[in-house]
């Protein structure tokens, strides 16, 4: 059997007809760039999540950018986030001229250890940058906790996380803001490229669709030099059509993770964990497996398709081999890099399929186990 790592061609095959009236209707109205396909999302998405405002970007990396450019965080300050991440996350306090200063996880959760994070803050930090890591938030009351007692912006990098829960909380909703990436493969994607910021401060709101489109409210009325994050109207239709679909969506990818961990028990292969105070939304279902390259080349081998999230950690990366890190700074997210293997996941994933991954996810962890101690 072949299993691709994702296929978004099952949940975007029933959706072809909108998907075409949404580009009639653009081609019709010529609005091609903003405008009001773009404005129906924006509330729609905000009444989902439950937050006042949203305000979308051309991808979910300037969502991130704009939403610190916002906030007035520029040179001399620092932003603390993790670093085991896409690198997108620590590319955006780079783009805005801030260092961003890197921390550990919890070795449980994958996500920012509040302890260490605020142990990295100087009198330089402006901010927090959290991640919901493969659709899971964060420790969110312990960092609120923080920011409120240092003075501190929260930022939640909800990339991998729409529709994920904290304490019955959307993710993307406990900090000043939140950031989202529409990038097809995500749980919630455009047919191309897409992002968006919520958030209930207005007066933030309203400086982010200013700086979004050139510092301007009002066409040739330039109040502050910004930039070009648009989302294309077509974009914004699409994600319309995509939008009430994104809970059931989600809720398959809980069942294919619900039939992976089952199988996964007692195995010695260690299976993510859902974190008692919030609903996973398995944007990436990742274990921890001994010997992990040959596993991972063994899947290739009999069909199943994996990937690494993420290979290198950012602090040993070369991009940021300024900040001055070492190998060694943070054990959690190294041993973690060495060890992780993210299997198939996505809604239209077949029983028959979720069971042949975690089947021969066992045959060939084992099989190389018994290659190691025959050694
Ligand atoms: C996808 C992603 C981003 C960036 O989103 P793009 O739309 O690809 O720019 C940022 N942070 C995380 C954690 C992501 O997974």
């Amino acid at each position: 059997m072949n299993v691709p790592f994702v296929d978004l061609s099952a949940i975007h095959k029933p959706l072809a007809g909108e998907f075409a009236a949404v580009f009639q209707r653009v081609l019709e109205r010529s609005t091609f760039v903003l405008g009001p396909e773009v404005q129906e999302f924006e509330s729609a998405f905000a009444a989902y999540l439950g937050v006042d405002h949203c305000v979308t970007t051309n991808n979910g990396t300037t969502a991130l950018q704009l939403v610190l450019a916002a906030l007035g965080i520029g040179p001399g300050d620092e932003v603390i986030t993790v670093t085991n991440t896409f690198i997108a996350t620590a590319e955006a306090i780079s783009a805005v001229g801030a260092k961003p200063v890197f921390v550990d996880v919890d070795p449980v959760s994958y996500n920012m250890d509040p302890v260490l994070a605020e142990k990295a803050i100087t009198p330089r930090t402006r901010a927090l940058l959290p991640v919901h890591l493969y659709g899971q938030c964060a420790d969110l009351d312990a960092l609120a906790d923080i920011a409120r007692r240092r003075n501190l912006h929260l930022v939640e990098d909800a990339c991998q996380a729409h529709g994920s829960e904290y304490k019955g909380r959307k993710a993307g909703t406990m900090g000043v803001a939140g950031c989202f990436s529409f990038y097809p493969g995500k749980n919630l994607g455009a047919l191309g490229e897409g992002g968006a910021v919520s958030t209930s401060d207005a007066a933030l709101a309203q400086k982010m669709r200013m700086l979004r489109d050139h510092g301007s409210l009002r066409k040739y009325e330039h109040a502050i030099p910004g930039y070009n994050f648009r989302l294309e109207g077509m974009q914004g239709g699409f994600l319309r059509v995509k939008l009430p679909h994104l809970d059931g969506w989600n809720e398959q990818r809980r069942e294919v993770a619900a039939l992976y961990s089952s199988k996964l028990k007692d195995s010695g292969i260690v299976a993510p964990k859902e974190m008692p105070y919030g609903k996973h939304i398995y944007h990436l279902y990742v274990v921890q497996v001994d010997n992990r390259d040959s596993v991972q080349r063994d899947l290739g081998a009999n069909g199943v398709a994996t990937g690494l999230h993420y290979p290198v950690p950012l602090h040993l990366q070369q991009a940021y081999k300024d900040l001055g890190y070492r190998e060694g700074d943070f054990p959690v997210s190294e041993k973690l890099a060495r060890r992780i293997l993210s299997l198939p996941i996505y809604p239209g994933l077949s029983t028959d399929a979720a069971e042949y991954v975690v089947s021969k996810l066992l045959e060939c962890a084992q099989c190389r186990m018994a290659a190691v101690a025959a050694r």
